[in-house]
């Protein structure tokens, strides 16, 4: 093999690790800053940092909470809740976007806190010893498993004090990627709630991916269902998907549909399925590079 398709098959290899792995502290703290906690639309509140995103949903018979960030956002989301004047033990289910420790990294310590019930994919867990566990892992600051009480499945839904959460299996950024929508009403007007999940490639290997020969046509697959999704207000698991500080700014001077646009996410989804078959492109290119295949 010649210097210069090692090369590109040492770089091809380091995409096949989890971008998030190669997360760097600073920037990890930059995306862990807190976020003043506030109402998005209807009962629904963000309770998030600023790069990282978490979910309050509030109904009479408690609240749902979509997301816990970082292992360190936990305690910044417990504050966010009680400023805005819930308690912990309001929280009775707990759900995740995806199993990626910048999202599940929180939940191990709000649901022992809460005692809230962990409601996850049957992709992004894992079955062992009678139960199942949430796939969240952390390397560089290791924290014990969320055990799962429920699995969901494909358009299940999650009900409470008259909140329904559906479940939408979107997978390939993870496995059990799950999207999830709702119905929000403000000021007497119903919105199409929904908290997308992640198509981007971030580091997935989508070549010869031995732990998931799916993966490709699970990402064609959910961009497909994605863009058939109906969508008012557009939420995901980081701000910077759907522009949480410019929002955020229009929301406090005043404009209290600043979180509404009926275009966005078909937009956003376009965009990503772009980039996914530039990705692809690049992956099976380097692959030919590399004089391997
Ligand atoms: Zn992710």
């Amino acid at each position: 093999m010649r210097p210069r398709s090692l090369t590109i098959l040492v770089a091809f290899l380091a995409t096949g690790l989890n971008a998030i792995a190669q997360m760097n502290p600073e920037e990890r703290a930059a995306w862990n800053k807190p976020v003043k906690p506030f109402r998005i639309i209807g009962n629904i509140y963000y309770v998030g940092a600023e790069g990282v995103s978490a979910f309050l949903i509030s109904t009479p018979s408690g609240a749902i909470l979509l997301d816990g960030g970082f292992p360190e956002t936990a305690p910044l989301i417990r504050q966010s809740v009680s400023e805005l004047g819930f308690h912990l033990d309001d929280i009775k289910f707990l759900l995740n976007s995806h199993a990626h420790y910048d999202h599940c990294g929180g939940l191990t310590e709000l649901k022992r806190r809460s005692g809230a019930k962990m409601i996850a994919s049957e992709g992004d867990s894992t079955y062992s010893n009678g139960g199942w566990t949430l796939n969240c892992f952390d390397k560089t600051r290791p924290f014990p498993p969320v055990r799962v009480d429920r699995i969901i499945r494909d358009k299940e839904t999650v009900e409470l004090g008259g909140a329904i959460l559906t479940a939408h299996l979107t997978p390939g950024h993870t496995k059990g990627c799950t999207t999830w929508t709702m119905q929000a009403t403000d000021s007497g007007k119903a919105y199409q709630v929904v908290f997308y999940c992640s198509t981007t490639v971030a580091g997935n290997r989508l070549i010869d991916n031995r732990a998931y020969p799916s993966i490709v046509s699970d990402y064609e697959q959910s961009f497909a269902k994605l863009q058939n999704l109906p969508c008012d207000v557009f939420l995901g698991p980081h701000g910077s998907f759907f522009h949480l500080d410019e929002k955020m700014a229009a929301l406090q001077s005043g404009r209290q549909d600043a979180f509404v646009d009926r275009d966005e996410m078909r937009k956003f989804v376009d965009q990503s399925e772009r980039d996914f078959h530039e990705e692809l492109t690049k992956q099976e290119r380097a692959l030919k590079g590399s004089g391997i295949n």
